[in-house]
This record gives structure tokens, C-alpha cells and sequence, in this order.
């Protein structure tokens, strides 16, 4: 699969924990291109405002599972006149489990994973009605074969 990504784009990585963002974040794309989803808000707003107004890409790893957390990067996008693409993980539940029971560090429970899956199930029936034009679905069996084709 070929995921077109502009020069000028906001990219969101969405997924529930252990569903793999990350790993695709650090597979295709530089470092410093990639910011957290996670942690402050207000801070990562500014942050993406300042970087799409400079053209630069932009990648966001684990934007929260909301609908509303996403329609901020939906007005920020159109306002910048960059394109907003869409990355879904759809990872089973399961599979999830067993990534994060064998990570260290701190991991949802359970239940709370069980949500976030429920939550990504959702979102993918509404991406594109919320605005977001390319919207991509990677499941265990098509993510290892992806690229990212990064065009001017
Ligand atoms: P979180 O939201 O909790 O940060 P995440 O969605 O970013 O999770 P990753 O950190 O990318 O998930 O992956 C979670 C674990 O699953 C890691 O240990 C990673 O090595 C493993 N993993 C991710 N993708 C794959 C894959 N395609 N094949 C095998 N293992 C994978």
C-alpha cells in the first residue's frame, strides 16, 4: 500500500495503545518531523500552529481518540492550507494485549484498552465525514508492506 504524503501535510497517527503508532512513526518518517499526541495540549497546538505555518511536515503520534481531539486538527489544517491525512491502526484488541503485556513502562488496563479500540471502531466509521480528506487503515497484515511516498 502507498500513502501519499504531500510536502505540506499534518499527518495524525491514530490507534489504540500498542496498535503500533509509533513504530510506523519511527519506520517512515525523521524524528524530528514526529510530535506526541500525548501531554499538553495547549503546548502541542502552538507547536503544530507554528510548524504548519512554516510548511513544515508534521506528524502527530497518538492523537486522542476523540472525536473533538480531532476537530482542532481539522480547523488547523484547513486554516494552513495543508493537507490533513489520516493514519488508522486497526489492530485487534488482542493483539494489543499481548504487545503492551510484554512492554515495560505503564500501559491502559484492560478495560481501558478495550474502550480506546471501541473509541478507533468509531472513528473509523466518521474520518471522513469530520473533514479528513485521505484517510488510510493499516491492519497487521498491510502494515509491514506500507510506504510512505513523500511527494512535493
Ligand atoms: P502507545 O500508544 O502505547 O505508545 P503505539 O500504538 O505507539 O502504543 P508501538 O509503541 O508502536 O504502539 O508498539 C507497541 C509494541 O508493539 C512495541 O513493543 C512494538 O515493538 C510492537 N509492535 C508494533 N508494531 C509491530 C509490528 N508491526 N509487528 C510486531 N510488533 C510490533
Amino acid at each position: 500500500m502507498k500513502i501519499p504524503i504531500p510536502e505540506q501535510s499534518l499527518v495524525l497517527l491514530i490507534g489504540p495503545s500498542g496498535s503500533g503508532k509509533s513504530t510506523v512513526a519511527n519506520a517512515h518518517f525523521l524524528p524530528e518531523d514526529v510530535l506526541s499526541g500525548t501531554g499538553n495540549e495547549a503546548k502541542l497546538h502552538d507547536e503544530v500552529a507554528r510548524r504548519l505555518k512554516q510548511g513544515t511536515l508534521t506528524v502527530i503520534d497518538g492523537v486522542p481518540l476523540s472525536a473533538e481531539s480531532r476537530r482542532h486538527y481539522v480547523t488547523v489544517a484547513r486554516d494552513h492550507h495543508v493537507a490533513l491525512v489520516a493514519v488508522a491502526m486497526d489492530t485487534p484488541e488482542a493483539l494489543c494485549l499481548e504487545r503492551n503485556r510484554a512492554r515495560t513502562g505503564s500501559h491502559p488496563s484492560p478495560r481501558a484498552l478495550r474502550n480506546q479500540v471501541q473509541q478507533l471502531q468509531n472513528a473509523l466509521k466518521g474520518l471522513t465525514k469530520e473533514g479528513i480528506r485521505h484517510v488510510h487503515v493499516l491492519t497487521p497484515e498491510t502494515v509491514d508492506a506500507v510506504s510512505f511516498e513523500h511527494r512535493p
